[in-house]
């Protein structure tokens, strides 16, 4: 998807990596969790973190959106050269940094389209014209055929696992990131959400594409995006990268057999229980 040019130009003008994890260490209730991962998402690359259940990838989404229950103990995160660790969740979003989940729950009372004007202004800093923000939505929702009527639905309520998906993706198209991160958690075995989810990421715009970190429990969503890099986290590492072909190395052999490949050893065995 991406040129190595595309990929430097994409880059701020310090030369500086759009977003740069360096040796992160985290904790939560006094467990490390993440055990020093270095990974870099420039704009335009599609990069698929794949890992066993319990490995620590949506710990690595809530700690890069500023979760205050994580506790970042060693190494740093540089959002173009600056490093966030100290900034809100609400600061990331708006210098764009987008989270899939930032809005988890139903907001009962509040429509689609109220929530995108306010959630865009909120991010903007600034009033979007009506006018304005009614074209672009509408625009939006074309590219990605949505249904005009799922802008008046309230925020959440009553959304299947696919809508929930639309809405998010919808998020992505309106507030043009810089970079995604989107933590497919409960994706689980609904192939349309999977479709959804790629078709959207598909959609962005090729001049203007975000770094997507595209966090994924169920690999078959590699069937529908082509990623740029894929990497295999365990046990709070990665521990191997690589270009797509990896992702299809994890479906036939599993991880198991990386692991042996390279000599390491599960900290907590293989039994671990998704911890969502
Ligand atoms: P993954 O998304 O790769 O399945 P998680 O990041 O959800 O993995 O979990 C990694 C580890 O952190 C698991 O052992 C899980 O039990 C633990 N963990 C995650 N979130 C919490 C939490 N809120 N409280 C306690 N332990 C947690
Ligand atoms: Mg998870």
């Amino acid at each position: 998807m991406t040129t190595q040019t595309a990929q430097e130009s994409s880059q701020s003008t310090t030369g500086a990596p759009t977003l740069e994890i360096v040796d992160l260490h985290a904790e939560i209730d006094g467990k490390e969790i993440l055990r020093g991962i270095d990974l870099v998402v420039n704009k335009g690359e599609v990069h698929a973190l794949m890992g066993p259940n319990g490995s620590g990838k949506s710990t690595l989404a809530n700690v890069l959106m500023g979760h205050p229950k994580y506790k970042v103990t060693k190494g740093d995160v540089r959002y173009q050269g600056e490093s966030i660790l100290g900034w809100s969740p609400d600061q990331r979003a708006r210098s764009g940094l987008f989270l899939s989940f930032q809005y988890p729950t139903a907001i009962p009372g509040v429509t689609m389209v109220n929530f995108l004007r306010q959630a865009l202004n909120a991010t903007a800093g600034k009033e979007l014209p009506v006018r304005e923000f009614r074209t672009r939505l509408t625009e939006k929702m074309k590219l990605l055929k949505m249904d005009q009527s799922f802008a008046r639905r309230y925020v959440n309520e009553g959304f299947s696992g696919g809508e929930k998906k639309r809405a998010e993706i919808l998020q992505l198209h309106m507030f043009d990131p810089t970079i995604a991160i989107l933590d497919e958690t409960d994706s689980g075995l609904d192939v349309d959400a999977l479709r959804v989810v790629a078709e959207g990421v598909n959609k962005l715009n090729e001049d203007n594409h975000p770094g997507i970190l595209l966090i994924t429990h169920y690999y078959r969503i590699l069937n529908y995006i082509e990623p740029d890099f894929v990497h295999v986290l365990v046990d709070g590492r990665i521990v191997k990268s690589g270009g797509k072909e990896l992702a299809m190395v994890v479906e036939t052999t599993g991880y198991e057999q990386i692991l042996d490949e390279l000599g390491i050893e599960r900290v907590a065995g293989g039994s671990r229980i998704e911890g969502e």
